[in-house]
């Protein structure tokens, strides 16, 4: 519709990139870029009456929204100097449709498609796409130099498809690998997450890991037995999640006390910097009997299942079965790892004249008790306890 609406007007229009790419592969694509040679002035009087969002139109793009999904829209753009090994010293618009194309990193990236003229692919992208090949459009050397953060996206690309690099392409990647530091840590950290989130995340991993190095030198002290032991746990399937994975690769450095600082260097949220510090704080915990398992739940924020994904990658012959039913078990109204599950609160305490500090204090020595299974978690006896414990106090 969009496309048309454009060609209405008198303007060529394609779909272009991702979209395409993931159509031919069969998948349904997750958004959709189209590419025209109308000028942004020209886009904005096409969609006046559409919600246009100015999201780049500096760089000729806006994003129209079409079904509550946003669809972004670029002036064909041709390639100019590149600065600094990432950015274009300005953007310029050109009125052909291979110029554009030839702008883009991969040939399975530049490949447009319209409904009436189907597909336009002037670098060869179906038949890479056929073979699984990675590929630069033009001379490697030129397009990694121009941006470095390219480095990583074939990286991530040969990651999420299992596909191969070019020899070219490869060759250079890695001869480049050190112009990524002159990308910012927010878009390597955006690539590499990418990555870790691939199906074949594990081989890239190993096969380039020269290049993760530049951004994380420390898995540099990774021994050769240990990356055998990473390699297969970052291939299993249940353990497809970035935090997961992380953790993966930080419990195989040398020194694992590293690893907050390695993340805080990598810019990641407090979020997954705190599930993958509670994970490697658990990671050797065999949490065998009920009592360490609780123990170990009450030392975690993260949910169980990100818990039970990691421990299996690291412990293959856990029964994830057995653990599951052994924290349903646990799960029970009667059992507790954490205050707030207890059957008692502050309040109970302060009824029986317990103040200040002692409420927490005694608090936490009931949960201790009950996770032992000393007393049960009961309310009355909780009390009992609690009394006791006090008048001791006095
Ligand atoms: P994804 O499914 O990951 O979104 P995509 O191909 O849509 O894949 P985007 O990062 O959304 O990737 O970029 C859209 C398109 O813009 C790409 O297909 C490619 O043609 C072009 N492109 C993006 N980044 C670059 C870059 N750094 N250099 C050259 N072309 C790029
Ligand atoms: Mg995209």
């Amino acid at each position: 519709m969009l496309l048309k609406k454009l060609n209405d007007a008198g303007f060529e229009a394609y779909v272009v990139g991702g979209a395409v790419r993931d159509s031919l592969r069969g998948e349904i694509p997750h958004d959709y870029d189209i590419t025209t040679n109308a000028l942004p002035d020209q886009m904005k009087q096409v969609f006046h009456d559409f919600h246009l969002i100015e999201t780049g139109i500096q760089h000729g793009t806006v994003t129209v929204m079409v079904n509550h999904k946003p669809v972004e829209i670029t002036t064909y753009r041709k390639d100019s100097p590149y600065q600094d090994h990432r950015h274009p010293d300005h953007v310029e618009f050109t009125s052909a449709l291979k110029e554009d194309c030839q702008r883009r990193d991969f040939t399975i990236n530049a490949m447009c498609y319209h409904p009436d003229q189907g597909f336009v692919d002037f670098f060869g992208g179906k038949e890479d796409l056929k073979k699984g090949i990675i590929r630069c459009i033009g001379d490697p050397e030129k397009r990694f130099e121009e941006d470095a953060l390219r480095i990583l996206r074939a990286l991530r690309f040969a990651a999420r498809f299992s596909f191969a690099i070019d020899p070219d392409t490869a060759r250079v990647l890695l001869e480049k690998k050190d112009t990524l530091s002159y990308v910012s840590m927010e878009r390597i950290n955006e690539e590499f997450t990418g990555i870790l989130k691939s199906k074949g995340c594990a081989d890239i991993l190993e096969d380039y890991r020269e290049v993760i190095e530049v951004f994380l030198p420390e898995i540099k002290t990774i021994r050769d037995d240990n990356w055998k032991l990473l390699h297969q746990r970052l291939d299993e399937e249940t353990t497809r999640r970035a935090d997961i994975r992380m953790s993966l690769i930080l419990y195989a450095l040398q020194d694992r006390m590293q690893a907050r600082k390695v993340l805080k260097r990598m810019k990641y949220s407090n979020h997954f910097i705190a599930t993958c510090t509670d994970l490697l704080n658990t990671a050797d915990d065999p949490a065998t009997s009920d009592i360490q398992f609780r123990q170990v739940l009450g030392r975690m924020q993260t949910d169980t299942d990100t818990w039970f994904a990691f421990q299996k990658a690291l412990h293959p012959e856990m029964s994830l079965a057995e653990k599951k039913q052994q924290y349903a078990r646990l799960t029970n109204d009667a059992y507790c790892w954490k205050l707030s599950q207890l059957h008692i609160t502050g309040k109970d305490l302060i009824k029986i004249g317990i103040k200040g500090i002692a409420i927490g204090d005694t608090l936490r020595i009931l949960l201790g008790k009950v996770m032992h299974e000393e007393i049960p978690n009961e309310k009355e006896l909780l009390l009992q306890e609690a009394q006791k414990y006090h008048s001791h106090q006095k």
